[in-house]
């Protein structure tokens, strides 16, 4: 029998803040000592490895987190290790009464937690896990035969019908006598690489934690809420609230947002909300359909002949396909860890349609580079863009990146940013370097093949190639 200065665990993941959390609040009003604990699991690298720009983050994350809870008098203390033997670890040292924490959605992280909940189990310690992280639970949301949803708009008329989201929980109480426990320091970790060009330009971006999240979140709702619904597609423009990385990590949750908006009207606060019902549209597949990452929703795609294309996939990656407004979405996510949407569905698609490769080649990519790399959100929008995804774009809708460029760049200013080497030529010529004179071009000191390469593939020829591949799908299946 435990007793009354047995402590609790709560078992931060996900959900890197202090504000509106609720396994938190649960263990606060339990009026015990409390333990706050992150654990790295490098051994088993659950789900997969987080990539080199969401290590970034994750370091930021858990300083701020760690100055957050300090400041209601909880220690953070970070452990690395195979999450059960971690978790059993501090549970049996510390005496522990129960251990809580925000319920994951992905299907191996679910896995994972049960084991853990059951290895408490067996040592008599209580479980409490709780709803904080998606708006609407994924197994609330269901069809009216009770399966679940594979499109967006009857899944959010179906989420919404549920009533409006709580709304979100106070900060904790001040705690005193917190426990003393030891951990790693976090330096140790060695998340963020050591004198790196990259991670000071990344510094100069984001301000990765709960502070940073909320003066994001303020500023939006002030001054870009009016105007989203068409700014969001203008790559740029500063339209968006760039807050994905801040939800990633869960340093805000989905329902501070929704209440921050939630006496909003028009077409621009609908706009936004629907955006985060994606998210949650997202994360509903993610729970439903197991590697996601891996995995076509849609099997028929298994047979998808993709191409080998080593050098184009290089080519993309650097962003040098000669298609300036993929090549400026390409350095942006070098540069700064963060593409802009519209960018991100030119660039997939290009991936997939023009150069005919896999998709989970370019899903690893961003996996690794976005510092809003998320489980759920990124393949399941991979798949949208591929065709393979629930309710996705279908295949035989090929972006025309030249067109794409002048509709949402119309000034190429986004292009000039990024693609620096371009920046004498005019609009909207800027967006098809190749259709320019020879004298304008050596004016804006641009050499094609030179200081700028040519097109890796004709966008017609290519768009041809992808319907005939789309042909071969459609005749083997
Ligand atoms: P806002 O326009 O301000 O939207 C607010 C929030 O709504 C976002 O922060 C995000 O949580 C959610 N949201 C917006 N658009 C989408 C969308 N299409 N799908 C799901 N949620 C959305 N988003 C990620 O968070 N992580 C990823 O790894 C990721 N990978 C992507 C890969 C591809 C190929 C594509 C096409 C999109 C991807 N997205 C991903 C979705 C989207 O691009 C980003 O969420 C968005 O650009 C984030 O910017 P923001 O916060 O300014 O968005």
């Amino acid at each position: 029998m435990p007793s009354s200065s047995a402590p609790v665990i709560v078992w931060f993941r996900d959900d890197l803040r202090v504000g509106d959390n609720p396994a938190l609040v649960h263990a606060t009003e339990a009026g015990r000592p409390i333990i706050a604990l992150y654990v790295l699991d490098l051994i088993s690298e659950f789900p997969r490895p987080l990539g080199t720009a969401t290590r970034w983050w994750l370091h930021g994350s858990l300083e701020s987190l760690r100055t957050s809870l300090l400041r209601v008098g909880i220690p953070l203390v970070l452990r690395c290790g195979p999450t059960i033997d971690v978790v059993r670890d501090l549970a049996e040292e510390t005496g522990a009464e129960a251990v809580a924490w925000n319920r994951r959605y992905d299907p191996a992280a679910v896995a994972l937690d049960n084991e853990v909940a059951n290895a408490m189990h067996d040592l008599g310690v209580k479980v409490v896990t709780c709803a904080a992280n998606l708006l609407f639970e994924p197994s609330d949301v269901t069809t009216k035969a009770g399966g679940s949803f594979r499109v967006f708009t009857p899944f959010w008329r179906a989420a919404l019908q549920r009533g409006a989201p709580r709304v979100p929980l106070p900060l904790p109480s001040d705690r005193s006598n917190p426990l003393k426990v030891s951990g790693d320091e976090l330096s140790e970790w060695t998340l963020r690489p050591a004198q790196s060009e990259w991670a000071h330009k990344l510094s100069r971006v984001w301000q990765p934690g709960e502070q940073g999240a909320l003066e994001r979140l303020s500023e939006f709702v002030d001054r870009r809420l009016n105007g989203y619904a068409r700014a969001r597609d203008r790559p740029d423009r500063e339209g968006t609230s760039r807050l994905s990385p801040h939800l990633r990590f869960g340093e805000i949750s989905p329902f501070q947002i929704w209440h921050a908006v939630r006496n909003r009207q028009g077409e621009d606060a609908d706009r936004f909300r629907m955006e985060l019902g994606w998210r949650e549209f997202n994360h509903h597949i993610a729970f439903h359909h197991q590697d996601l990452h891996e995995r076509n929703v849609q099997p028929r795609f298994d047979a998808f002949p993709w191409r080998e294309n080593e050098s184009s996939l290089q080519e993309w990656q650097e962003g040098r396909t000669g298609y300036p407004i993929v090549d400026a979405g390409m350095r942006q996510l070098r540069e700064t860890g963060w593409m802009h949407n519209r960018v991100r569905m030119i660039a997939a698609s290009f991936l997939v349609k023009h150069l005919l490769v896999d998709w989970r080649e370019g899903e690893r990519w961003f996996w690794n580079r976005l510092v809003d790399a998320d489980p759920a959100n990124n393949p399941a929008n991979w798949q949208w863009a591929a065709g393979s995804g629930a309710d996705a774009a279908p295949f035989f809708r090929i972006f025309n990146p030249i067109r794409q460029g002048e509709l949402f760049d119309p000034e190429g200013s986004y292009v000039r940013r990024f693609v620096p080497e371009l920046a004498g030529l005019p609009a909207p010529q800027i967006h098809s370097p190749w259709t320019v004179g020879e004298q304008r071009l050596k004016d804006a000191g641009v050499t094609l093949g030179k200081t700028y390469p040519h097109p890796v593939v004709d966008h017609k020829a290519a768009r041809e190639m992808a319907l005939d591949a789309l042909k071969d799908l459609r005749n083997s299946s």
